[in-house]
């Protein structure tokens, strides 16, 4: 038997390299290096021409999110060929570049490691993830080729880009072959080299030495030269993101989701400009996230304005930013390469930033889109109406305020001048004070609060628009005089606890109001019903026996990150007719209401209710439930527009609930 000195194995780096060629090797690597960094630092200069700042700067944040959404892949994991392609491509890369960087510390450095158990073990690592990265080549080619989704980006350049890819993990394994060859490596110690002996003890047969020799030679500058070439037209193909994707994830502004960023009045009085309306306006992060982009299309794909026909894809948004970006003069219009109608198609119902795995933030792009259109008196018809009366009114309905009360009729609802010793502030919100059908989620809601013993009171008239329709539609300065009102009010009627049967009213009152120094404990109506039905105060006992079916508004679930309390409200997990629709939770669909085009009229095969309520209708439930003023506006109109919605009935979660409670 052979003793085996495992400490002593380790191969020679740079074997069969004449030392000029090592020096031609340093340079060629040197200089694709240097092509990589002049073409980076034109990319950085059209960044620095937008509006400075804009940078997340606690490096705590970076580290989480790098670790979370760039090591991780957080948005990546799907059951999809796309998602185990670029899991095996990521990996592989990563691994290699790890290793190929550990070798030149081991070679350059004052200590030589690459040698025993950590050498046998590092071969073994870069074969088995270099088959990884072949795979992740092959499966993304054969998918380019048979399985292309429409949203995928896709040119000539990637065909490229891929071969190369794929060349340098083949032309690696044959430089590994050949060197096992003509070194005449033990078996045993080949064996780490997995692919390599396979390749040389199949391939190479009968193969001689010195052929070899020349062979390993010509392959390792093909491989040289390949890798020269990665990183030199790195900056000009789609591998691109491998630099700018962790900058932008580490980067991006940490906010809540459901948050858009205030404009100054001085600001607007420095610059006199509102919104963006040329590529400059915008922030120097915004603009390195345009570079980002991989064009992966997950952002279009969950997208309910692409589904419905509308002239809006988020992905296009980008990448028709980022073209123009590329003009190099920041002084370009936007606005004459994305239309108004593109920008008003938007719901803000953030799937699309939920998606995208490099967190670009598209609704932030349209918004300041958006504010330079309204600003510019470019907003016309029933959404600009609803801001006017917004500003006149105090609600989009275009009612006296003085009515606010009406919904409450005959039922001795207590006032913040009735019950000053409040708990629970009711903030009713404008739809379910004024619209006759959210009317009675107003209703039902105040009844489960009494029933349930829960110390609340209403602002009545006092109560105005968050201002939240203003400022997804455009007009900041609106939003801004409606929320500095507001906060006025709560301060006044020492307002600390906050319940709303609005998702809206709940999202700005908790994610925005503090922009303004209103800060709140704000609830959803269905964390608090939900929780008197845990304590017994109120019952969830079976519903009427009839499949049930629940829509997730999209800015309690996916923005706030409510799904189990409507849930609970409606006793889904005890009910076993109860049905989850495919999209549900935090990956819900759009009723389409949201980002103010509840305001805006579109043609019935552009809807994005009925294309909801058909996802509801194939559940088989004859009931949808929701918790929304809104979506329960929207999906009534969705139901009444899709054949077999006339059999279900659309329900609010209070209304259900309330259904439920023993009379008297
Ligand atoms: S926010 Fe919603 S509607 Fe707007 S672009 Fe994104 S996915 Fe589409
Ligand atoms: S914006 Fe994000 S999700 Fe959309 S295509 Fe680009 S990388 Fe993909």
């Amino acid at each position: 038997m052979i003793a085996l000195d495992v400490n002593s194995t380790t191969r020679e780096v740079f074997g069969n390299i004449a030392p000029w060629m090592r020096v031609v090797f340093f340079i060629m690597i040197a200089a694709s290096f240097a092509v990589l960094g002049r073409q980076l630092l034109a990319h950085l200069r059209q960044w620095r021409k937008g509006q400075t700042g804009g940078f997340e700067r606690d490096w705590r944040v970076w580290i989480r999110r790098l670790l979370e959404y760039g090591l991780a892949q957080k948005r990546v994991h799907k059951k999809t060929l796309g998602a185990l392609l670029h899991l095996l491509l990521f990996s592989g890369f990563l691994v290699l570049t790890i290793g190929t960087t550990l070798l030149s510390i081991a070679y350059d450095g004052p200590y030589y490691f690459h040698h025993g158990w950590y050498y046998l073990i590092y071969e073994l690592t870069m074969d088995v993830f270099g088959v990884a990265f072949c795979l992740g080549c092959l499966i993304a080619m054969y998918r380019r080729a048979f399985r292309r989704k429409p949203s995928l980006g896709h040119n000539w350049g990637d065909w490229w880009l891929l071969s190369l890819l794929l060349a340098l993990g083949l032309t690696g394994f044959l430089v590994e072959a050949l060197r096992l060859h003509y070194t005449q490596v033990q078996p045993w110690l080949a064996h780490w080299s997995i692919i390599g002996w396979l390749l040389d003890v199949t391939l190479l047969r009968g193969v001689g030495v010195e052929t070899a020799r020349s062979m390993h030679l010509a392959s390792w500058w093909l491989h040289t030269i390949l890798v020269a070439l990665l990183f030199a037209t790195l900056p000009v193909n789609r591998f691109l993101h491998i630099i700018t994707g962790p900058l932008n994830i580490a980067l991006r502004p940490e906010r809540p989701m459901g948050t858009l960023v205030p404009l100054r009045m001085e600001t607007v009085e420095e610059t006199g400009l509102i919104g963006v309306s040329e590529i400059k306006q915008f922030t120097q992060q915004q603009l390195l996230s345009l570079d980002a982009c991989m064009e992966c299309g997950r952002c279009e794909d969950a997208c309910p304005a692409t589904a419905t026909g509308k002239p809006l894809s988020p992905k296009k948004v980008v990448t028709d930013l980022r073209g123009l970006m590329s003009l190099g003069d920041g002084s370009v219009n936007v606005h004459g390469t994305i239309q108004a109608e593109t920008l008003w198609s938007c719901t803000m119902c953030q799937a699309c930033v939920q998606e995208c795995p490099v967190l670009i933030g598209h609704v932030d792009l349209i918004s300041d889109m958006r504010r330079y259109l309204v600003g510019e008196g470019k907003l016309s018809g029933p959404p600009a109406r609803a801001l006017q009366q917004v500003g006149n009114q105090a609600n989009p309905y275009g009612r006296p305020n003085s009515d606010r009360l009406a919904w409450a009729e005959g039922l001795d609802v207590p006032t913040v001048e009735t019950n000053p010793g409040f708990e629970y502030l009711f903030w009713v919100g404008c739809a379910a004070s004024f619209d006759p059908r959210a009317q009675k989620v107003a209703r039902a809601t105040a009844q489960l609060l009494k029933e349930g013993g829960v110390n609340f009171a209403v602002l009545g008239k006092e109560e105005t628009c968050t201002g939240d329709p203003a400022r997804r539609i455009g007009d900041e300065f609106l939003f801004q005089e409606r929320a500095q009102a507001n906060v006025e009010t709560l301060s006044r009627r020492k307002v600390r606890k906050i319940v709303t049967p609005c998702p809206h009213c709940h999202n700005t009152l908790k994610n925005e109001y503090p922009q303004f120094g209103g800060q709140y404990e704000v609830q959803h109506h269905s964390t608090l019903l939900a929780e008197l039905v845990k304590s017994g105060k109120l019952t969830n006992d079976t519903g009427d026996g009839e499949p049930i079916t629940l829509h997730d508004p999209c800015y309690l679930a996916r923005v706030n990150g409510e799904i189990d309390a409507t849930r609970a409200v409606i006793g889904a997990a005890k009910d076993e007719h109860f049905r989850e629709m495919p999209r549900h939770g935090k990956k819900t669909f759009c009723c389409g209401a949201g980002g103010g085009r509840m305001w805006f009229d579109e043609p019935p095969e552009q809807r994005v209710s009925n294309l909801r309520a058909q996802e509801a209708i194939e559940t088989g439930a004859k009931t949808l439930a929701t918790a929304c003023p809104f979506c329960l506006n929207m999906m009534s109109d969705g139901m009444a527009g899709t054949p077999g919605g006339e059999n279900v009935k659309v329900l609010d979660i209070a209304e259900l609930l309330l259904s439920r409670q023993t009379p008297g």
